[in-house]
């Protein structure tokens, strides 16, 4: 068994330790020590990272049977006594965040009656599962008020160790089940005590600041999502710009972002309403001038007409309205960044557009689509208004 030197001191950063094994996780070298100020990944608290004799600590955990902490090592190292480094910013996010932790899941609990189901400490945020089916703006906020409150308070956390015995006579929040005869407990002066093995700031004042970003339902449960300390400052300064930004777009003050959001989309809706308005209107002329040349055309002469502003679904809606006035062959394109053909006739004229518009393929020198004797459409890559043109012209002296 190796010796958690972290349960008394998490505010260590270098030791020294004899080497009692070498192993192996995973295909990498691994050391077990006869002590260890490492936090191993455990009760939903990631590992420590550092170094130990200048081998980079990848990975810490704790080996199932017999609970050695296994070090796991980026390159061996053949020393029977180390010099260890422990990162120390990443030690004391942990310890900002896990203590955070604490102080809200009593919070919950007294502000709104909920109990802490599982923790989970993230490489961004943190959530709380939390034994609660609902929760709105103003629960969250009711929690938050009193988590902060007990930061301010910069109140003292200590650790603990206390028999069986002695741990079934103190009221605590959380109480695992009991594996050996001892059991840690983590206690907040005047707040919380519960059983936790893992590291925690020495006063509340040091957690900085609890925010709770956000929360959703999981089934019968909340999950609340939190950060503290540096990761709260941090999440403040990024929607800090997010919303700076915003109000540069908008020339306007935060406070007035939401109302500007919604009226632009308000804006927006009327925009795109008035100018499906325009278009239908524009695809009405459009047929109807076709139409109007086309009085001059031999019966049964296919019309060509080449767009240059309408889109394929436009197209083919031309192409419609045109079949149904007139007993009429329609060969249509839309030329943009590709062009699209859209070859159409009614039941009583002749031809078969599906055919024809693999000519138009042929003509064109590349394209892909078909469609039934009466209406096909297709797409192909060529650009130039002209030979599209061309292209059309040529086919309907075919027909
Ligand atoms: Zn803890």
């Amino acid at each position: 068994m190796t010796l958690r030197y972290y349960y008394d001191d998490a505010y260590r950063m270098s030791f020294q330790a004899d080497v009692l094994e070498r192993a192996e996780h995973d295909d990498q070298p691994a050391l077990v020590l006869d002590g260890t100020y490492f936090y191993p990944t455990s009760g939903g608290q990631p590992f420590d990272l550092g170094s130990i004799n200048g081998s980079n600590v990848v990975n810490v955990l704790v080996r199932p049977g017999d609970g050695a902490i296994l070090h796991v090592l980026n390159k061996p190292i053949a020393a029977k006594r180390i010099s260890a480094e422990i990162d120390w910013s990443r030690r004391f996010d942990h310890m900002q965040q896990h203590s955070g932790q604490h102080i809200l899941s009593q919070a919950f609990l007294r502000a709104l009656g909920a109990g802490t189901v599982s923790f989970h400490l993230g490489a961004d945020t943190s959530t709380i599962d939390l034994d609660l089916t609902q929760m709105d703006e103003e629960g969250a906020s009711s929690v938050e008020r009193l988590a902060n409150q007990i930061v301010w308070e910069n109140r003292a956390i200590e650790n603990r160790t206390v028999t069986r015995q002695e741990a079934m006579e103190i009221p605590m929040r959380k109480k695992p089940p009991f594996e050996g005869d001892s059991l840690r407990l983590v206690m907040i002066a005047d707040f919380d005590v519960s059983a936790c093995g893992g590291t925690h700031v020495a006063r509340t004042g040091e957690v900085g600041l609890i925010k709770i970003i956000g929360w959703e339902r999981r089934r019968n449960q909340i999950r609340a999502e939190f950060v503290c300390g540096s990761r709260a400052l941090l999440d403040y300064r990024v929607k800090n710009q997010v919303v700076r930004n915003l109000s540069a777009v908008f020339t306007t003050g935060y406070w007035e972002l939401e109302s500007s959001v919604e009226r632009q989309i308000d804006e927006t809706s009327e925009l795109r309403r008035q100018l499906r308005r325009c278009r239908k209107t524009l695809i009405d002329y459009q047929v109807a001038d076709i139409l109007n040349e086309a009085e001059g055309i031999e019966h049964d002469r296919p019309i060509v007409k080449v767009f240059t502003d309408v889109t394929t679904k436009e197209l083919r809606i031309i192409a419609n309205q045109l079949i149904a006035e007139k007993q009429i062959v329609s060969l249509l394109a839309s030329v943009g960044d590709k062009t699209s053909l859209v070859f159409a006739r009614n039941e009583d004229s002749w031809g078969d557009m599906n055919a024809l518009i693999k000519d138009a393929f042929i003509l064109l020198g590349s394209g892909s689509g078909g469609g039934s004797p009466t209406f096909a459409q297709g797409s192909c890559d060529v650009k130039e208004i002209s030979k599209v043109n061309d292209a059309l012209n040529t086919l309907r002296l075919q027909l």
